[in-house]
């Protein structure tokens, strides 16, 4: 079972967490600078900067990476990036010790390491960041992050200037007090981020605060309205679900800022929580393999972040689409981090560039994210009404704790769940479904649901989406009737 996560983001000091604290500092201000130069210079100069940082991780990756030399073993070197075969999270996984580019990273160890929750944000190898993914391929992944990646992804993160408290002197200081509402219990890209930061800088561990989805929703009201956060980073739709509770009076915040992120966030929800907390909500479209591909501007458009991330938008045969089209997929090219290559990886959104340029002025490129669009399950609450519970709190747990990976789970009724399970092994696939029978049921009591779920097999495997080609693991009786994201 999933240890609950807490409350305190408190990490005993460690004088080499400070001493790693301080060397970042000074790579990240050096990024920063560079990044307020590249914004300022022209575009044919932006152009050049990114070309030359793509040519410099094409060549490390081709001469330290033993899976993508092998991958690109019929391509020049000198042919544009476009002519790369794209890649994909179960062919890199399966690789893994060769797809990194330092010989010193072996998956058996990095393994152990985010079995160990008490590491979460720790420096693996004494340098490197961690953290694993799920995502909607149902091949679980691990990521490692090098020293200058880090300090690339802090510097885009303090340039959204809206977010960052300390572009702000009113936003930081005494009053300052951060909440992150996300997936706990693992090493999941989120909380390893925010971790990592409070272990090096024990001032901003003071005034954050990290809360886990996992908690029923009345809980996690409570211990938010406790800490009564002044800027709150979570998932859309634990933004629309603050909100609906903001509206009825159950919960009373004051934020400043809200920064949402993980899935895709529509206009008319970004509305909504805007309205009900009379702030603005600061949107950023990332990944665990590619932290910050865009972030958002004051007129509510996502600017690709051009300088550091190639994106591709391509129908079904890889083609590319054209501005104002949606996509089938988008290939990212991460040019951050030079450790484990992401070069023409196929992410699985469907994402459309806009066909326009922005009226605030960046000329970035715009784009628009139709990203995960699992659903909120609605149950009977122990006291009338109703418990909602978040399709990423759920797919957690049975990942986390039933050891699932590629699964769908549907509501049939009120009190009914179908899983899908997809496992070749038939006695394996009944111990997982009995694992995940035992998971779920512990947990949607903890989380107040009146009587117990029945929990049925499903004979069928998963079923992609016929719309979007995804794999929507969290899905409710009627599409959108429980107020889903995206
Ligand atoms: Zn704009």
């Amino acid at each position: 079972m999933t240890e609950p996560f807490p409350p305190s983001s408190f990490v005993a000091p460690d004088p080499f967490d400070w001493w790693r604290g301080g060397c970042e500092w000074v790579r990240c201000s050096a990024r920063l600078q560079e990044l307020w130069a590249d914004r300022l210079s022209s575009a044919q100069a932006r152009r050049g900067k990114r070309d030359a940082r793509l040519a410099s991780l094409l060549a490390h990756a081709r001469a330290h990476s033993r899976l993508l030399a092998r991958h690109w073993r019929g391509v020049s070197p000198d042919a544009p990036l476009q002519a790369l075969p794209p890649s994909t999270r179960g062919e890199l996984m399966a690789h893994f010790d060769d797809w990194v580019t330092d010989p010193g990273i072996r998956l058996d160890e990095v393994r152990r390491f985010v079995a160990d929750p008490a590491r979460v944000g720790e420096a693996f190898l004494g340098r490197y960041a961690v953290w694993t993914s799920s995502g909607t391929t149902g091949v679980p992944g691990i990521y490692v992050q090098d020293e200058d990646a880090l300090a690339i992804y802090g510097a885009l993160l303090s340039a959204q200037a809206d977010f960052a408290p300390a572009s702000d002197p009113r936003n930081f200081g005494s009053t300052t007090r951060l909440a992150l509402v996300a997936a706990t219990g693992g090493h999941f890209a989120g909380v390893v981020w925010w971790q990592r930061l409070c272990r090096m800088y024990p001032l901003l561990a003071a005034q954050a605060r990290v809360f886990s989805i996992l908690e029923p929703l009345d809980a996690l009201c409570e211990s938010l309205a406790a800490w009564n956060p002044t800027s709150i980073a979570t998932y859309p739709t634990v933004l629309a679900q603050l909100a609906a509770e903001q509206r009825a009076h159950r919960l009373q915040l004051a934020p400043r800022t809200l920064l949402s992120g993980g899935e895709a966030l529509c206009s008319a929800e970004r509305h909504a929580i805007e309205q009900t907390f009379g702030c603005p909500v600061v949107e950023d479209y990332g990944a665990s393999e590619c932290m910050n591909i865009a972030h958002s501007c004051g007129s509510h458009r996502l600017h690709l972040n051009d300088a550091w991330v190639v994106l591709e938008p391509v129908d079904e045969r890889m083609n590319p689409v054209s501005p104002g089209e949606p996509s089938f997929t988008v290939l990212v090219t991460n040019l951050a981090n030079q450790v484990q290559p992401i070069v023409r990886y196929d992410l699985g959104d469907s994402v459309t560039i806009g066909a326009e340029p922005c009226d605030c002025g960046d000329e970035r490129p715009t784009l628009q994210v139709s990203g995960r669009a699992d659903d909120v399950l609605e149950f009977d609450a122990r006291h009338g009404e109703f418990v909602r519970v978040l399709p990423l709190a759920i797919e957690t747990v049975l990942e986390e704790d039933s050891g699932l990976s590629r699964f769908q789970l549907t509501q049939t009724a009120r009190d009914e769940l179908r899983l899908r399970i997809e496992c070749a092994d038939l006695h394996e696939r009944r111990s997982a479904f009995d694992r995940a029978e035992q998971v779920l049921a512990r947990f949607l009591a903890k989380q107040g649901v009146a009587k117990p779920v029945r929990l049925h097999l499903d004979d069928e495997v998963p079923q992609l989406d016929r719309a979007s080609g995804k794999l929507r693991r969290v899905r409710a009786r009627t599409r959108g009737s429980s107020g889903s994201a995206a």
